[in-house]
Formats: C-alpha cells, structure tokens, sequence
C-alpha cells in the first residue's frame, strides 16, 4: 500500500470517527440504521477468522466450526441441475412462489416424510430455510409482539425477530433437561404479548429430539393461548436414537392453522450452497410472504430449484447413506467427548452437533492459561491444540460449545485427542 492510499484511508475513518462520536451536530445524520445495527455480530466470527489465519500459515487445524455436510451433493441432482442451466425456460423470471413442479414435490413430499397433509398452494419456495425464517417473522410480527424462542437457540432465530420489531423471549435449557423445554418453563415466559414460538427438533445446536409426546404436549398448549408456531424442520431426517421425528401440525392437526412449517433441502442433501428452501403454512400466510417476497428476492435461482425437485422426487439412498455416516460419527465424537475431564455431553439424537457442557474446564489452568467463559477456551483450543469450536455464547449457552460432527472419523478422533490431551496435560 502507498503512501497516498494509506492517507486516504485515515482521513476516512477520522470523517468516520466525526460524525459517530466527536461531533454532536453530525451525530444525528445517522450512517447505519437502528434496525440493522442492532443485528448482533457473530461470536463465532473471531474463532472462524482466527483459524482461516492459522490454516493460512500451513497449521493443521480441525475444525468443528461448520454447519453443514461434508458431503458433495448426491450426483443425480448435480446432473437435473445442469440438464436446468440448457433450458431457456430457466433463463427468465420464473413464478415468484415457486416453480409449480417444485411446490407439488415439496407438498408431496412432506406428506411422505412427516405426514403432513397440505396443498401446492400453502408452499412458498425461498432462498434456504433461512429466508423462509425471516418472512414468516415479516409476515406474522408487529412491533412488541414476543417471541418464545428456547436456548440454546440457532443464531438466525433472535436476529429475524428482532428484524421485525418482534422481542425475542429466551428461555434456557440445560445439558441436565437434555435441552428440552417444558411447558411450565414456556408457560411461566408467557404474556398477553405472546405472539409466536419457534421450535426446532431436531436442534441446531444441541442435537436434542423431543419426543412426539412432549411435541404434542407444546402444540397443544400454543394452540390453547392462541400462539403461532414457527416449527423449523430442516434436520426431520437426520435422527439417530430412539426418539422419532415428529411435526407439530401432524401431533395437533388442529394448530395448522397458527403454524408456519420450514424446510429445506440444504441439510438433508447436502445442498447448503445451493440455496432451497421453502415455508408451509395456512393460504393467506403463505400468499402475504409469498407478496413480501415479490419486492425482496423474487424466485428463487431456476437451476437451483429444478436440482431441488429432482433431490425431493429422485432416489433418497443418499439420504439413508449419509444418515448412516453422521450417526456413526455421533457416537464416535460422544465416546471420545466424554471421556475428557471437565466435559459433560448429552447423547446427540438429531442433527450433526455435539453440544457439550464446558463448565468443569472454565476457571482450571490449560498449558498455563485460564478461560473464564467458553469464548476464551475457544481461544485457547484453537491456540493451543489448533482445534476449532464454536463457542455457546452464539447460541445464549456460555458455558458449552457446538461440535459439528459432519467431519471424517479420523479428523474427529484426532481433534477431540488433542483437547484429551491439552486437558491432560495442564
Ligand atoms: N434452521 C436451522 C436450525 C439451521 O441450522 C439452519 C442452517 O444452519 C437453517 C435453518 C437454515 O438453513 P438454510 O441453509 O437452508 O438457509
């Protein structure tokens, strides 16, 4: 960098610096506004960017950080997906709700998958599930209205409501409930201002599945007060352990009416980049996300939806094969989890992520370092032993961190080895 551009830059923060601090006159021409810079940023964001700088000095490091499978998509989706890119059909604005194929498919298969029973019409086709997560806030949310969300929660949920003006009401779980909430702690965080619960089972990031009995058990107590339920359904396929998926609107048919279903293909196939998701609920939410939508993004990539159709329609093999590997991950990462000193894991059920409770190594010396909160041993893990996790603060848990188990076997033996080891050796 010259010279000349290094000035540059400092005059711009001093500029900066005026009119966000020093100078009260230009403080109210406001730069950033207050909706977005109240958007929270990542914790996770400081370990991720710390272990890109390790791995680019040539360190070996493993990373539990990500959120997806480590899988390529399934081959025959790849294929659909370029047989789409020829299609000149696919090169224009398509229906902005979605491709009629796709909304059948996705209609199709939820009442294949969860035996949900619903129309073309209550689907809206988004960019991921993420997006579906953030109309239905748009669409359901007035300014104050309170949103039961239980911890620990996946990130985007508190930051889509607060988007909407809505005011997320956490209430925590412990590694003790096995990070299930009950109905008196969702009753006891209830107000007349009650609007909405999100609910996820499987859980990102504990790994939790609730049994259909307790899913009824919290339907029912929603649909008695009249509260909406967003019920986030992206991981329905990846369950290992005795308890089944099950879909609220299925347990309390009656709730369909104040129930808003997300899904995606992201997880289940592999397809996280590819960016398909889609939201069920009762015709006129659909028909007012599916209007947010039209000024926000309009359809979503063709390719990517017609990769989505043949994902939801083709062959599901991959979805068993690659349910077999992350299961026999999960018991791998939980054995080897809970044999280190200072570290209390529930037994993963869904999902791809061990969520184990770090509270007996905060305070305790490693390689002559102490961690205060689960951010600092973050720090010293990936310090220390080059091992990446993402610390519980993201998710309101300070005392855990989140493994992602959707990583080789060999990487997870290593990984946990060497936190075994760091442990064991201080
Ligand atoms: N819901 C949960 C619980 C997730 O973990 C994620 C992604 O991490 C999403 C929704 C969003 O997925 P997508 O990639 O389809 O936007």
């Amino acid at each position: 960098m010259d010279g000349a551009t290094s000035g540059a830059r400092v005059s711009l923060s001093t500029v900066m610096a005026d009119v966000s601090e020093s100078n009260p006159s230009r403080a109210t021409s406001r730069r950033i506004s207050e909706r977005v810079s109240a958007i929270e940023e990542s914790a996770t964001l400081a370990v991720s960017a710390k272990a890109a700088a390790l791995r680019a000095q040539g360190e070996h490091v493993i990373g539990f950080g990500a959120g997806e499978p480590d899988f390529a998509t399934p081959a025959h989706i790849v294929a659909a997906a370029e047989a789409a890119c020829g299609n000149p059909t696919f090169h224009r604005y398509t229906a902005n709700a979605g491709l009629p194929d796709l909304r059948q498919a996705i209609a199709d298969k939820t009442r294949r998958d969860s035996g949900l029973g619903v129309e073309a019409s209550q689907v809206l086709v988004t960019n991921g599930g993420k997006q579906a997560i953030y109309q239905a806030c748009q669409t359901l949310l007035d300014p104050g209205d309170e949103v039961i969300i239980p911890a620990p929660y996946w990130v985007t949920y508190p930051e889509a409501v607060k988007l909407a003006d809505g005011v997320p009401v956490v209430v925590d779980t412990d590694v003790d409930s096995g990070f299930l909430a009950s109905v008196e702690q969702l009753e006891a965080a209830r107000t007349p201002r009650t609007r909405m619960l999100i609910f996820v089972s499987p859980s990102n990031p504990t790994g939790a599945v609730y049994p259909p009995e307790a899913v009824a058990e919290i339907g029912r107590w929603a649909l008695e007060h009249g509260i909406w339920v967003l019920t986030d359904e992206i991981y329905e396929h990846l369950v290992y352990g005795a308890v089944p998926f099950s879909s609220m609107p299925v347990e309390v048919p009656e709730l369909a009416e104040q129930c808003v279903v997300v899904n995606a293909v992201s997880k289940t196939y592999a397809m996280t980049g590819w960016r398909v998701g889609w939201m069920i609920g009762p015709p006129d939410v659909v028909k007012a996300a599916s209007n947010l939508q039209s000024h926000l993004s309009s359809n979503v990539d063709n390719v990517a939806q017609a990769a989505a159709l043949a994902a939801l329609t083709g062959p599901q093999e991959c979805v068993a094969e690659m349910r077999e590997a992350f299961d026999r991950r999960r018991r791998l990462i939980h054995g080897l989890l809970s044999a280190v000193d200072g570290v209390r894991c529930a037994e993963p059920e869904g999902a791809f992520y061990a969520f184990p409770s770090l509270s007996g190594l905060l305070g305790r010396p490693l390689a002559g370092r102490t961690a205060s909160t689960s951010l600092e041993l973050a720090e010293i893990f990936l310090d220390e032993a080059k091992v990446a996790v993402v610390p519980g603060e993201a998710f309101g848990a300070p005392a855990c961190a989140r493994f992602t188990y959707a990583l080789g076997d060999d990487d997870i033996t290593e990984g946990i080895g060497r936190i075994a080891a760091l442990v064991e050796g201080s």
